[in-house]
């Protein structure tokens, strides 16, 4: 029976991709590093990665993850056009911004000027004019996942921070201050889920940060690591933080906190949410008509996600010496099964357990390779999926299974019901 049609259980000999000792000189950063020798991802040019099959595997469940967070909030999922028109730029005055610097720009055959889209709240706001007319059409949650364009000068920190990455970008569209805080204070808590459950969100502190011309503040959701290019100030006890550029007394007091009670910190920006006001609503004219008939202009908030980003940084949190460490719910594989022998009762014993486990919806990776033990051993810490088992001579003869949590980073002997379990309880 195929079973890739149904779930995706795969047997290690039929991946592609080859997983390698060291990762390439010009690599610094531990999560492409990483990513790389394990194969999930290939390195195009700085900057630029693509994702291979186990990486695409672990991009998919993230991107679900925050789907199922914003779907809870009301969001609808669009896809717009990443080629943008100049002309549409220019009335929001971000075309030659030097704010904005980053654009990608390119012409057409017709002479004409296009850029490829860095964030999309012009085309959204004005594509929102067909659509919005009255308070009845009001509020609109809309989102896409997206690849973004942004000739970032630095490009060194893997897929933290790519030329081109696949970003969550969700609008709200209000009609009023009122219920805008409100949606602002729900997404607040959709980013808290998507944090837990990618794994970071002990992590990962909502911070104060400068907030433009049209909010005192917006917050981020910062995650603590060295790796990060940020500095924070957090405080443990209240999982909060301020960014280092609005870190003053007035801020602090408005927080309750005092400077003693913070900590500086390296941290990495996995999200933001943005109060934007009227900003883009009042040069783009998207305006609705009230209950009186009168025109107001649509208050609006933009909320981000670097979705390689959010993959870079748990692999930045959790990985160590050995490798990769995926938090169950993204792991590309829920179990990996290592096979001692490629023949005989332990390729069975192997083949068997997998067949069970995938019939009954669980993601299996199978280690039928013929390869060393110390090789297999080392790939299967190298790829990160937190459960292992072991399969060889000696577990057969006693009716056990060698398991192993990369977790909870402990090794056991189960027998079929234990196994079954422990699987059961810590499969998602
Ligand atoms: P940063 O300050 O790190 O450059 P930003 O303030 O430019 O980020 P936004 O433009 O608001 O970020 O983008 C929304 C989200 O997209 C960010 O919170 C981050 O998670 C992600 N992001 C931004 N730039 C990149 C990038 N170059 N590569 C990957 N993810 C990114
Ligand atoms: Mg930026």
């Amino acid at each position: 029976m195929d079973y890739h049609a149904r779930i995706t259980s795969m047997r290690q000999s039929q991946i592609f991709t080859k997983t390698r000792r060291e990762a390439p000189s010009d690599e610094v950063a531990k999560n492409s590093q990483l990513l790389i020798r394990a194969g999930f991802i290939q390195k195009m040019t700085a900057g630029v990665y693509s994702f291979l099959p186990l990486g695409l595997k672990v991009l998919n469940k993230i991107e679900k993850i925050i789907r199922e967070e914003m779907n809870a909030i009301g969001g609808q999922e669009l896809r717009l056009a990443a080629l943008q028109e100049k002309a549409l730029w220019e009335k929001t005055n971000r075309w030659d911004d030097a704010v904005v610097d980053n654009w990608f720009k390119t012409t057409l055959k017709n002479g004409n000027e296009m850029g490829l889209g860095f964030t999309h709240e012009e085309p959204l706001t004005s594509l929102m004019r067909d659509h919005i007319r009255s308070f009845r059409d009001l509020p609109v949650y809309a989102y896409q996942f997206q690849t973004k364009f942004r000739n970032e000068t630095r490009a060194k920190s893997g897929i933290l921070r790519g030329r081109e990455f696949l970003m969550k970008d969700l609008y709200s569209f209000s009609r009023d201050e009122k219920e805008h805080d409100e949606f602002y204070e729900k997404s607040k808590i959709a980013y808290k889920n998507v944090f837990n459950r990618a794994g970071i969100g002990e992590k990962t502190y909502i911070t104060f940060a400068s907030g433009g011309s049209f909010s005192k503040y917006s917050h981020e959701f910062q995650m603590l690591t060295e790796a990060g290019e940020d500095i924070i100030y957090y405080n443990k006890e209240k999982g909060v933080a301020v960014n280092k550029e609005v870190y003053t007394d007035e801020v602090l007091a408005e927080m309750g906190l005092k400077k003693s009670d913070m900590t500086e910190g390296k941290a990495v920006e996995v999200g933001n949410i943005f109060s934007l006001g009227t900003k883009f609503s009042e040069p783009l004219e998207l305006f609705y008509k009230n209950e009186e008939g009168k025109n107001i202009p649509v208050i609006m908030g933009s909320y981000g996600i670097g979705v390689p980003r959010l993959m870079g940084s748990i692999v930045e949190a959790l990985g160590d010496d050995n490798g990769i460490v995926w938090p169950t719910e993204v792991s590309p594989f829920a179990v990996h099964i290592v096979a001692m022998k490629t023949e005989g009762a332990v390729i069975e014993a192997a083949e068997k357990l997998y067949k069970e486990l995938t019939d009954i919806g669980i993601e299996v990776l199978l280690d039928d390779r013929d390869a060393r033990a110390g090789e297999k051993f080392g790939d299967a810490d190298l790829i990160g999926i937190p459960l292992r088992i072991t399969i060889g001579e000696k577990s057969i003869a006693e009716g056990k299974y060698e398991f192993n949590d990369r977790i909870a980073q402990k090794t056991e002997l189960f027998d079929k019901d234990q196994l079954m379990a422990y699987i059961g309880k810590h499969n998602v």
